[in-house]
């Protein structure tokens, strides 16, 4: 199946309110292009390094879209162009997003990562270590940062009744922190739903899927 074939088999699969992050990790550019001819936007990267050297060598209408976990020293190389980050599970980390955005005049939207799994090794924040965050007063002072939703990664299972229960406590979370009020809080998105999920993500709420591997074949690590 050519990736042509795949995006459009998986936007045929999409709702109209919900957004497709075109998971790109570990592909080559030619890859990717193959997507953008077919009319793909947005791509996804979870490497700071990789999603950079790609920006530079494609077409400058692209979104770029950090969904992996963020090291503070590596948020200057993205600073410049980065559209949406996605894993944002710290204020310490929205500090230093606001300070590189400062420097390129620039407000870079996040979404803030919600623990929705079970396994210890997902990152992410707890609802009311999210609720503390979005309440603090170094929070509220962050002018070039604007949090725009929630992110969530579900367990690696196939058990789709604990799946649908950890999304469930996405959109319940989100329900929640919705009702804050904040300069630099609006939000609208629900990023969760990769390739094998994305559809029980949708039922549960999701307004942005990540899918890798059912556009750009499996990788290969
Ligand atoms: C790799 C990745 C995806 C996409 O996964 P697929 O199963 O290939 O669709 C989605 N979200 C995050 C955070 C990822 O790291």
């Amino acid at each position: 199946m050519s990736i042509q074939t795949n995006l459009n088999s998986i936007k045929s699969q999409l709702p109209e309110h919900v957004t497709l992050v075109a998971v790109s990790k570990t592909k080559p550019v030619s890859d990717l292009m193959e997507a953008y001819q077919a009319g793909q936007r947005i791509f996804g990267e979870n490497k700071i390094q990789e999603m950079a050297d790609k920006q530079m060598q494609m077409p400058k209408d692209i979104e770029w879209h950090m969904i992996g976990h963020v090291q503070t020293n590596k948020v200057k190389y993205m600073a410049p162009f980065v559209s949406l980050i996605h894993g944002v599970d710290r204020l310490k980390l929205l500090i230093e997003i606001n300070k590189q955005a400062l420097k390129h005049k620039r407000i870079i939207n996040c979404l803030l990562q919600i623990k929705i799994a079970s396994e210890a090794s997902k990152f992410g924040l707890s609802l009311e270590d999210a609720t503390a965050l979005i309440q603090s007063d170094t929070f509220s002072e962050l002018k070039n940062i604007k949090v725009v939703g929630l992110m969530g990664m579900a367990t690696f299972t196939n058990d789709e009744i604990q799946v649908e229960q950890e999304f469930n406590t996405l959109k319940l979370a989100f329900d929640t922190l919705k009702h804050f009020k904040a300069p630099n809080l609006k939000l609208k998105t629900i990023s969760m739903g990769m390739s094998g999920d994305f559809k029980l993500a949708i039922k549960c709420g999701s307004t942005m899927v990540r899918i890798g591997s059912s556009i750009f074949g499996l990788r290969n690590y």
